[in-house]
């Protein structure tokens, strides 16, 4: 084989469909439920909050959904996204397995949250909103969605928790300077913030208390709605464009992955580039693994419980059949903030309770380790959280020479970390704790909900 490192697709080659799992799963999710009646949601339930092509999208169970002509176009001023092989990490592990990595982090947002601000953005402006609420944890989903929603035309209102608009206030100007207005999460601008800042006014937040913030809003003028970085189907049905690429991206490197990996706050960029494989192992027996990684400090797929819990910290969401530590669990301030959310996406937490797909759990020091070897080698500072997936990707690596064999292993680059480079600092002082959820802790804040577990 000839040693090419970089594998490219032309403008000719890209994808012009999303891939839909839900048409391939064995077992397809249990229904969102409303709350109040216990009856499974409507999509009137959600028009309040979501423009109806989303809604269609979210249940829609069509194998294949085209992706529109005007979010094609912004799509391919930074897509395809390069497929590397980590031809330097391979030598300094001193590794048999060839290891593989999609870049998502080359766009104007610096993480792959732009596959999805762009279609969302899309399909509100063209259904008459004017503007949009959202939260965001570390600040990419905020940067993805202000870009987005300015080229479209709307007006954006973000809701950023506190501990990383503290750690991170470079996102923010940068949200600014795309025409954003961005408040820390707890507010008092809404009720769900007073509540919490009462309890306690130094809290960090969450991505769950942000998103509650953000809803309320929404709900409360028809012209605004509502948008989410992760977690929902339509969100995951944007994201895999970088799977649908992967796989042409893999036949150019005349190379098949036996596993593929990436890092887990919601899924959405797991789900992205693993979901085309897994149809695949569903449809033409192939059999890759699907591997994610998350923080020990938030272990909701390892550690959480399958059960309905809201998505969000007030309990303004559906109920959603998934995999969570309990919607009112506050994970501790580590450095990945954008995988500090107490719950998971229902079509992974579906496949992952199927044995579909693996869950695993890491400190973040080990996963800092592994991002600074990758930025040394590689040369990409990666951000905090696809630090998870590097770590996953070098295990596999060094289980696979243990083993004797040679592994080919994929994972999902899912963005940079020229903003988290205090993250670094701290990382290289050894100033980085390492903190685990226990058992007895999720059981308790469980515990306090009041709702059934499977
Ligand atoms: C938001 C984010 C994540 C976590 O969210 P998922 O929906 O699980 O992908 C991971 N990496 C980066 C760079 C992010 O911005």
């Amino acid at each position: 084989m000839e040693k090419f490192t970089k594998f490219l697709l032309s403008e000719n080659e890209m994808p012009r469909q999303w891939y839909n799992i839900m048409a391939d799963m064995p077992n397809k999710p249990l229904p969102p439920l409303h709350p109040g009646t216990g009856k499974p949601v409507g999509p009137e339930d959600l028009a309040a909050v979501f423009p109806m092509e989303l809604i269609k999208q979210e249940v829609s169970t069509e194998r294949y959904i085209d992706i529109p002509e005007e979010v094609f176009d912004l799509y391919r001023t930074y897509r395809p996204s390069p497929l590397f092989r980590a031809r330097n990490l391979e030598k300094a592990l001193g590794t048999k397995s060839r290891i593989y990595y999609k870049y998502e982090g080359g766009n104007y947002s610096g993480s792959h949250k732009a596959n999805t601000a762009i279609p969302q953005a899309y399909y509100n402006k063209m259904e008459g909103v004017r503007r949009i609420t959202t939260e965001t944890g570390a600040g990419q989903w905020g940067s993805a969605m202000s870009f987005a929603c300015n080229h479209f035309g709307l007006e954006l209102l973000v809701f950023m928790v506190r501990v990383s608009f503290d750690q991170k206030p470079g996102r923010k100007l940068m949200m600014n300077t795309y025409n954003a207005r961005v408040v820390p999460s707890p507010s008092t601008m809404t009720a769900a913030g007073r509540k919490v800042l009462e309890a306690d006014p130094d809290s960090p937040g969450s991505l769950g208390i942000a998103i509650s913030e953000a809803m309320e809003v929404a709900v409360q003028d028809p012209y605004t709605k509502y948008a989410l970085g992760s977690v929902l189907n339509h969100v995951i049905l944007h994201q895999t464009i970088i799977g649908q690429e992967a796989l042409i991206q893999m036949a150019k490197a005349d190379d098949y992955p036996d596993v593929v990996l990436g890092c887990f706050g919601g899924g959405s960029n797991f789900s992205g580039i693993a979901f085309p494989f897994l149809r695949e192992n569903l449809l033409n027996g192939k059999k890759t693994r699907l591997v994610t990684i998350e923080p020990a400090s938030c272990p909701k797929l390892t550690k959480g419980k399958f059960m309905y819990d809201f998505g969000d910290q007030s309990g303004m969401t559906p109920l959603l059949p998934m995999y969570s530590l309990g919607h009112n669990f506050i994970p501790d301030k580590i450095h990945a903030g954008g995988l500090r959310y107490h719950g998971a996406g229902v079509l992974v937490s579906q496949l992952l309770k199927d044995g579909f797909v693996e869950a695993k759990a890491k400190f973040q020091r080990e996963c800092f380790e592994g991002g600074v070897l990758f930025a040394r080698t590689e040369g990409i500072l990666p951000a905090p959280e696809s630090t998870y997936a590097i770590a996953g990707a070098l295990d596999e690596a060094r289980r696979a020479d243990i083993d004797g064999v040679s592994r080919s292993i994929l994972f999902n680059l899912s963005g940079h970390g020229h903003f988290d480079i205090s993250a670094y600092e701290k990382y290289f002082e050894g100033n980085l704790p390492d903190h685990e959820v226990t058992a007895e802790e999720v059981d308790r804040s469980i515990a306090q909900l009041n709702l059934p577990v499977f």
